[in-house]
């Protein structure tokens, strides 16, 4: 099982996230990314490898993936 987080402090809004896996991650009304709902806490693997790829392609390191 692993935890994501996006912190919006961080989030410059640029939809990395949002368009790499957007069933983990979404922009919302302030520009930032949000994990989506119901996806704060991932079971299946590749779902953890996504989110690991998509924290990896984040600019600011604004997301974490921590199993
Ligand atoms: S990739 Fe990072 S900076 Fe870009 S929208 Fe996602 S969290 Fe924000």
């Amino acid at each position: 099982m692993a935890t994501v987080e996006v912190d919006q402090d961080l989030c410059v809004g640029d939809q990395i996230c949002a368009s790499m896996e957007p069933e983990i991650f979404e922009m919302r009304d302030d520009g930032l990314a949000y994990v989506v709902d119901g996806m704060g806490e991932l079971e299946d693997e590749a779902m953890i490898e996504a989110a690991k790829e998509a924290a990896d392609a984040c600019p600011v390191d604004a997301i974490t993936v921590s199993e």
